[in-house]
């Protein structure tokens, strides 16, 4: 089977395994877990940020971002198609009381005119407070679009002027970074809170960071007890995320190549509809016009090739790690054979 379903499917290699046996480890609710202590301190050096905590998803990284920054009854603008606004299970008001503003971006970039008209006044008590301006970066439904840096930088400042934090859903910032050129420093000086997943392109098994300011993890660090999310002898886990920032970012680079291979090679079949200009890094979504999203999937699937649905009519190829040059090829032609 050629798995192009997300990026979340590989399997830790040999090498990653072996850093993770190896790890030092302790008990990380005491902070004593050396090896995570040590994910910690690389990934603050390697964004620029004061301070950094190992949790166990994405989505918990973004909603102990969410709730350090708000209070019940706040509110957060972000874009339409954020995972935070639909892939989430509605958390967001489940676990800290707060509502989403969404508003409607172009690939996932929102115009700044947009966001400055979603913020509320400042004294119209009777409103929820905008505390937060949230952006995906890379944009996960919008086929793993990379947010311009003049847009993060507008938007970053008009949170600023309007004394609202910053937050960025970093879940695949190392995409970003790779096709764009722009380091992840410079992405971070942008946000007051960044969420970054190990898990997805990079190919750990498990886990996420959140990056902030020490006060601001410190805050994050008691509310991830609460929630459960207190682990133990975590270095196993951290030792894997380790291994992959020092081995698999640069080579991000092949899976948005043969991303754009497979983009390629739809856009060729008549009766599908894909925009190019969105195959930035490692997605693939189209539309496809002759049969249902799930016949394509059945179908993919019956000659071995499995895609997930984007939405109602989209479909979703996601290259990484364990996808070669020959599944790539193989993954065409089954698309070809079904789709034509
Ligand atoms: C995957 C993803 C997350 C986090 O998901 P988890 O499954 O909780 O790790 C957050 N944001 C985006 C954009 C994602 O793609």
């Amino acid at each position: 089977m050629i798995d192009l379903r997300s990026d979340t499917v590989t399997k830790p290699s040999q090498a990653m395994r072996k850093a993770m046996y190896e790890a030092e480890v302790g008990d990380d609710v005491y902070q004593e877990d050396s090896t995570t202590l040590e994910l910690q301190e690389y990934c603050s050096n390697l964004f620029q940020k004061e301070a950094s905590l190992f949790v166990s998803s994405g989505v918990m990284g973004n909603q102990l971002a969410l709730r350090i920054l708000t209070e019940p009854g706040d509110e957060i603008i972000c874009e339409q198609n954020a995972h935070i606004f639909n892939y989430e299970s509605g958390s967001a008001s489940a676990l800290s009381g707060i509502q989403l503003n969404p508003v409607t971006g172009i690939r996932g970039v929102m115009n700044p005119a947009d966001v400055a008209d979603a913020i509320r006044p400042k004294n119209a008590y009777y409103m929820p407070y905008t505390k937060v301006i949230a952006v995906e970066n890379s944009h996960n439904r919008a086929s793993g679009a990379v947010i311009p840096i003049e847009n993060i930088s507008a938007l970053s400042n008009l949170a600023k002027e309007n004394q609202l934090y910053f937050h960025i859903d970093g879940a695949r910032i190392w995409n970003a970074s790779i096709a764009s050129g722009i380091t992840l420093a410079e992405y971070a000086s942008y946000a007051d809170t960044i969420s970054v997943c190990f898990s997805k392109g990079l190919g750990a098994p498990i886990g996420s960071l959140l990056l902030s300011t020490k006060e601001k993890i410190k805050k994050a660090f008691r509310i991830r007890k609460s929630w459960g999310g207190g682990m133990r002898q975590v270095g196993v886990l951290s030792a894997a995320a380790l291994y992959a920032l020092k081995n698999n970012i640069n080579r991000l680079a092949e899976d948005h190549r043969r991303a754009k291979v497979i983009a390629e090679c739809l856009a060729d079949i008549s009766s599908v509809e894909i925009d190019m200009t969105s195959i930035q890094t490692n997605i693939a979504i189209f539309s496809p016009k002759k049969l249902s999203v799930n016949a394509v999937i059945e179908e993919c699937k019956v000659h071995g090739l499995l895609l997930s649905a984007g939405s109602s009519t989209s479909v979703r190829a996601i290259t990484h790690l364990d996808i070669s040059d020959s599944q790539v090829e193989k993954a065409c032609s089954i698309l070809q054979k079904v789709l034509i």
